[in-house]
């Protein structure tokens, strides 16, 4: 081999050895006592390592040479590190750097490296000369001193340099993905006065003892430190939820709470925490900072062994809706839920042509709970799956028991909520609960948010048509507060569209809003859909959306949602009606209404 290499060193280059055989036992010595050396083809495969090198990575010559270098490497370094040093070295320069290598034992060494490209006529490398110099020695110094300057010593936890760097790099993340971060002070109530009284010895234990507790109460991306004294940052990424950072901060909490035994005491120690989030209470590291701090201040002063965040709206939707989603849970099985209906009108013929069903929910020791507080709550936690069905379930039977009745036949309108439909047997359950309940799917309306259209436009597209397939009508709620184009609207096999209330309310004086609802029914009409028009509360209202062709409408103008027997009576007085060949006019509705048939 030594010959080979000889050759070819010689064919490429006009310098022979220019050296003394002196010099050449020195050199020899060098090659195999002190440096470690490899070379390589244009390939990366091995040719020659020297002895050293056998020494450190505890590999024979033999196991080496003919080997592709990822034998000392492999997964040592991230692709983008290896793919540059390639990049450098084969463009035939030289490349400088460090190298963590894999023994054959396992164990890791480091080497500083330099790499040499030998480059052919055409300046092409053919071989590359690797020099190693272990510093394995050195690293483990510079790990050993980033330790002491990133860790406590005590604790063993991260300590605040630390934090800080976690946070930086925490909340560039955070803004890059759109996510939420929340910052935790916490602060050992008392502390000094245990350390005091009882001697630093116990303190300290005590401190340990506190950050191996705080350790167990974590997920696993969260990060803790002790940032000083009794005082311990935590760190919590990607939070989904508002609620998850109540969870964990109890948790701290109660976990703290646990007697603690040292020698022969039992010491009981509290904390406060003071919590700030991203992007909710500050943008940058300092603010954010600043604000957990504060936030756990006021902790303090409202009588320690709490969590409080910064934002006081937060501090109190975050309780109430903890409260909520535990009481929720509960609900379905203790009948908490009812449902009120809501009729929707034929504007032309002034007939009831459906409802909708509307959920209540009946919260023992508060009453009525409006679902605009709880079905955000029950989205975010999952039961709006069984609520749904529950609701969807009550709605179908209701409106069968009605046709049985012999009462007019109607339609069900039944609100679904973005997270029961992306369950992925949402259709089989809207199919076994038509069949259960015997209600004809041409008699049930989904009622589907702007939202879906916009999300997994494709799998929305496959699951409307075999809802549609199924024979279930279908219709956008609330449309025109989301984003959907109505040119986009066209991909869906929607039947109808309800013109959000918002729009609905203002019609009369708000120019825009009028030319927006005008807008909305001729575009629906012209790709055959229906427009059902919500909260309709003034004749005014009624008139202008008679005038505009608007199909359908609902509102506090013919009745507010209630509950089913007086739904019922409602749908009694239909057959009363007179029933009209012509349109009715705006009194004649005016007059049925104000009769209080609707
Ligand atoms: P929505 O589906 O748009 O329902 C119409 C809401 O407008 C109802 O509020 C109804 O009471 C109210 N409303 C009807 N007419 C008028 C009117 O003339 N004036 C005014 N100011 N309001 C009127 P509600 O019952 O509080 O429901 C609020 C929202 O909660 C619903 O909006 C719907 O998005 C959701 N929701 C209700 N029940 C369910 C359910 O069973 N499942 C799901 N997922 N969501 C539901
Ligand atoms: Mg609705
Ligand atoms: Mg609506």
């Amino acid at each position: 081999m030594e010959n080979k290499l000889k050759n070819k060193a010689q064919k490429h280059s006009n310098n022979g050895l220019d050296v003394m055989p002196e010099e050449l036992d020195i050199l020899k010595h060098v090659l195999n006592h002190s440096i470690m050396v490899t070379i390589s083809d244009e390939e990366g495969i091995l040719q020659y390592v020297n002895k050293k090198f056998c020494e450190i990575s505890k590999f024979s010559r033999e196991e080496l040479i003919g080997k592709d270098h990822p034998i000392v490497n492999a997964s040592c370094h991230s692709r983008d590190f290896m793919a540059k040093m390639w990049d450098t070295i084969t463009s035939g320069k030289t490349w400088k750097g460090e190298l963590r290598n894999r023994a054959k034992d396992g164990s890791f060494y480091w080497v500083d490296t330099t790499i040499t490209p030998f480059l052919d006529g055409e300046n092409k490398p053919y071989q590359y000369l690797a020099i190693h110099t272990d510093i394995t020695k050195q690293k483990e110094i510079e790990e050993h001193v980033h330790h002491l300057v990133h860790y406590d010593t005590l604790t063993g936890l991260p300590n605040r340099t630390m934090f800080l760097d976690r946070l930086t790099q925490g909340l560039a993340q955070a803004k890059r993905h759109d996510q939420k971060m929340a910052i935790l002070f916490l602060d050992l109530d008392r502390f000094k006065l245990t350390n005091e009284s009882m001697g630093h010895h116990v303190g300290d234990r005590l401190l340990e003892i506190v950050a191996d507790r705080l350790g167990q109460c974590l997920r696993k991306d969260d990060f803790l430190a002790r940032m000083a004294g009794d005082e311990f940052g935590l760190l919590l990424t990607m939070i989904s939820r508002d609620e998850d950072v109540i969870l964990v901060s109890d948790r701290v909490l109660k976990t703290l709470n646990q007697p603690i035994q040292i020698e022969v005491q039992e010491i009981m120690i509290k904390g406060s925490i003071g919590i700030s989030i991203y992007p909710s209470d500050g943008d940058d590291t300092e603010t954010l900072l600043k604000n957990a701090d504060l936030a756990m201040s006021h902790a303090k002063e409202k009588g320690k062994g709490q969590f409080n965040f910064y934002s006081p709206r937060l501090n109190n939707k975050l309780h109430q809706n903890l409260k909520i989603e535990s009481a929720l849970s509960h609900a379905i099985e203790r009948s908490e839920f009812k449902l009120n209906y809501q009729p929707q009108i034929c504007l032309r013929t002034g007939k009831i042509i459906g409802m909708e069903a509307l959920i209540r929910w009946e919260r023992p020791g508060v009453g009525l709970v409006s679902p605009a507080e709880f079905v955000p709550v029950a989205e975010e936690t999952g039961l709006i799956v069984p609520i749904g069905e529950w609701v969807l379930r009550t709605a179908c039977a209701q409106n069968k028991a009605w046709q049985l009745k012999g009462l007019p036949k109607i339609s069900m309108a039944v609100n679904v909520s973005a997270v029961q439909f992306k369950k992925e047997d949402f259709i089989e359950i809207v199919a076994r609960v038509l069949n259960e309940t015997g209600l004809d799917p041409a008699d049930l309306i989904l009622e589907m948010t702007e939202s879906m259209l916009m999300e997994n436009t494709d799998m929305t597209i496959k699951q409307f048509n075999k809802l549609k397939k199924a024979g279930v009508t279908l219709s956008i709620d609330d449309f025109g507060t989301g984003y959907s184009s109505l040119g986009y609207l066209k991909r869906f096999p929607i039947n109808s569209l309800k013109i959000d209330r918002s729009f609905v309310n203002d019609i009369a004086q708000d120019e825009d809003d009028a030319v927006i609802t005008t807008a909305i029914i001729s575009l629906a009409h012209n790709l055959r859909m229906d427009v059902v028009a919500e909260g309709i509360e003034t004749e005014e209202q009624l008139i202008f959306l008679q005038e505009n062709e608007c199909d359908s409408g609902q509102g506090f103008l013919f009745s507010r949602p209630v509950p089913a027997d007086a739904a019922e009576a409602l749908l009694q007085k239909i057959r009363w009606s007179p029933s009209l060949d012509k349109p009715p006019s705006h009194k004649q509705l005016g007059e049925s209404l104000s009769e209080g048939s609707f």
